[in-house]
């Protein structure tokens, strides 16, 4: 029969196959529709529930069209069952038979249809629609009929099953080179084009690359203090920012870590220009987000590293804006750094430094600096900060900014915490040995030590070890480690005020706990956190927070110290508003225990 010679005509022209699938359809039903001679001829589809099938596809004497009609399996519960049960369905006379007289009234009179002929179209094995022959006569369907119609609804089938085919493929492909959350581009795609663009510029020698590397900051206090929704919610936004901000020279944007994305710049890679860039990023990322009723405002710091003249391969190049952008961390939270060979040190790889670090502290290598923290007249030392330092063999000293991350991520916090109280407890036994009175001294907690319930316990017993005692400690916990449990934590501070310590609250301001939180826990001083302290006396909001920090910390009947006060400007200021102590460069920086006794702690 040459029914089937025209359909296999048909579904093998390059015409047909290349083609969008309202194309295929079109020219499946007109084939059908003139092969037979019917008037209609239609495709329909279920829905995710099968409680209906739409029309996709209709074919008429008067040209085709894709409006859309239902029929409902409440309204005709027997034709349904018979779609699910019959090969194909041959109905001489659709209006009295009863597998479709129910549409009689709604469906076939309106439109005049007296016999229909229906074969099912699958989805792989599931049953996903109809095609529909519709005539508008009576009409005994032959077998020949019969089984090209099954042929086409085959044919349909199978685009069906290609089609779910290309779109696994396509969504593996979305899966390896996007990001699901922001939709972006990701550290795949990145490492590609990069790649493909320093083969280009070594080929021809021609033309520049930057990347900057962009880091939210605190990320983790927002989800932490407002849940893991909110926090996702900022790095989307963030995202989307980033994509329509218009800088010169910007290539690709791709978000390549949690709170991390990078932008390839090209060409246009001046430094002038691209402080530019930096700064317009800084601007329009740190605008307030609004979400949930809350105004959020995170900064970001970020890194940047050129190339050729930094380094001249991809990973050098990615490297190289991390360790800018940990710098630009270091300097304090939203700045921005270009890499130079004095940070390639930090450029090596992590997990180097992870092995490294584990063993250091395994045996006890850990250094710990002090900073001097005076009165309000920056006249006296009050007390001194503890802050870790590590002497790697050969990278020479290393700041906690270059490997606390390193710890975090290799659980190693915990151990971190125990092998700088240690210290600070044999410098203490030291000095008191050679009848030299230390203040008392500040130590850093970090979330995972107040985590774990045996914590003042082991502080209890390392004092005893070594004969200091615990009220000559003072312990600083920032905002995100009393995000969890407020019960288990508060019964852990307790424990630690029980035995004599004391806390801070640390890099007040910065975190977005409520303040209801900090209320119940006996926390008896707040240090404000030194980014807000940078710009004052002329940033006026900057003024505004800390004055409202220092009315709070009065209510509450806390104390305040002001970290990072670097100038003059900065400490009449505090002084004047009634900052109780000062901490900052402006006095000392950090300390190796030696100077810091001889500069301080010695009478000559
Ligand atoms: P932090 O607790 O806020 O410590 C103060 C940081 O500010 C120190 O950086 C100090 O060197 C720096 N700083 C002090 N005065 C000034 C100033 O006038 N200007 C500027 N720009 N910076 C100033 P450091 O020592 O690099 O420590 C960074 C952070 O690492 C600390 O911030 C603390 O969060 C963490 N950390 C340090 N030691 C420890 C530790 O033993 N355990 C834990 N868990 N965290 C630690
Ligand atoms: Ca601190
Ligand atoms: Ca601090």
């Amino acid at each position: 029969m040459n029914y089937h010679k025209a359909l296999m005509e048909l579904s093998h022209s390059p015409a047909f196959i290349n083609r969008e699938r309202q194309h295929k359809l079109a020219a499946l039903t007109t084939l059908c529709a003139e092969q037979l001679e019917v008037e209609r001829v239609s495709v329909w589809q279920f829905p995710e529930q099968r409680e209906h099938i739409e029309s996709e596809w209709l074919h008429t004497p008067d040209g085709a069209n894709a409006k859309a009609t239902s029929l409902y399996k409440s309204a005709n519960p027997e034709y349904f069952s018979a779609l699910e049960s019959e090969r194909v369905l041959s109905v001489p006379d659709a209006q009295e038979d009863p597998r479709t007289r129910a549409f009689a009234p709604g469906y076939l009179v309106p439109r005049g249809i007296r016999s229909m002929l229906d074969a099912p179209i699958f989805d792989g094995a599931r049953l996903s629609g109809v095609l529909c022959l519709e005539s508008t006569t009576r009409r005994q369907w032959t077998l020949p009929e019969i089984s090209f119609v099954i042929a086409i609804a085959d044919t349909i089938s199978l685009m069906n099953t290609h089609e779910a085919w290309l779109d696994s493929k396509q969504a593996l492909e979305y899966a390896t080179r996007y990001d699901s959350l922001t939709g972006l581009l990701n550290i795949n795609s990145l490492r590609d084009r990069v790649g493909y663009l320093v083969e280009k510029l070594e080929r021809r020698g021609l033309g520049t690359l930057a990347l900057i590397w962009v880091d939210v900051d605190r990320l983790k206090s927002i989800n932490d203090g407002l849940g893991a929704q909110v926090g996702d919610n900022v790095i989307e936004e963030i995202g989307q920012r980033l994509k329509q901000i218009n800088v010169p020279g910007k290539d690709l944007l791709a978000r390549i870590g949690g709170d991390e994305y990078a932008l390839i710049i090209r060409n246009r890679t001046d430094p002038d220009t691209l402080e530019q860039t930096a700064s317009r990023i800084r601007h329009e990322v740190s605008k307030p987000i609004r979400l949930n009723g809350h105004s959020i405002t995170v900064g970001v710091s970020l890194g940047i590293c050129h190339l050729p003249g930094d380094c001249s391969t991809t990973e050098e190049l990615l490297r190289g804006a991390e360790a800018a952008m940990y710098n630009a961390k270091h300097q304090g939270r939203g700045r921005f750094s270009f890499f130079d060979s004095s940070i390639q040190v930090s450029a090596r790889s992590r997990f180097e430094l992870e092995n490294d670090l584990r063993s250091a502290i395994k045996e006890h290598e850990l250094d710990v600096f002090y900073q001097p923290i005076t009165d309000a007249s920056g006249s006296s030392v009050e007390s001194v900060e503890a802050l870790v330092r590590w002497h790697h063999p050969e990278r020479g000293w290393l700041s906690p900014i270059e490997f606390l991350d390193i710890a975090r991520g290799g659980g190693l916090m915990y151990a971190l915490g125990d092998c700088v109280l240690r210290r600070v407890c044999e410098h203490w036994q030291w000095a008191r040995n050679r009848q030299i009175t230390l203040p008392e001294v500040s130590v850093n907690l970090a979330p995972e030590q107040v985590l774990v319930a045996e914590l003042p316990r082991r502080i209890k017993t390392m004092c005893a070890e070594q004969d200091v005692p615990v009220n000559t400690l003072h312990f600083e916990v920032t905002e995100d480690a009393i995000q969890g449990d407020l019960n288990a934590i508060s019964v852990l501070l307790e424990e630690l005020v029980a035995a004599g310590a004391q806390l801070s609250i640390d890099d007040f301001g910065t975190g977005y706990s409520s303040l209801s939180r900090l209320k119940g826990l006996p926390f008896s001083r707040i240090k404000i956190d030194r980014s807000f302290i940078s710009n004052i006396p002329d940033d006026e909001d900057d003024c505004a927070i800390i004055l409202s920090i220092l009315g709070l910390a009065k209510g509450l009947g806390l104390s305040v110290v002001a970290e990072g006060v670097e100038t003059a400007a900065h400490e009449q200021w505090l002084r004047r508003q009634g900052c109780d102590y000062l901490q900052g460069y402006l006095y000392s920086r950090p300390l190796p225990f030696d100077q810091l006794v001889e500069r301080f702690f010695t009478s000559q």
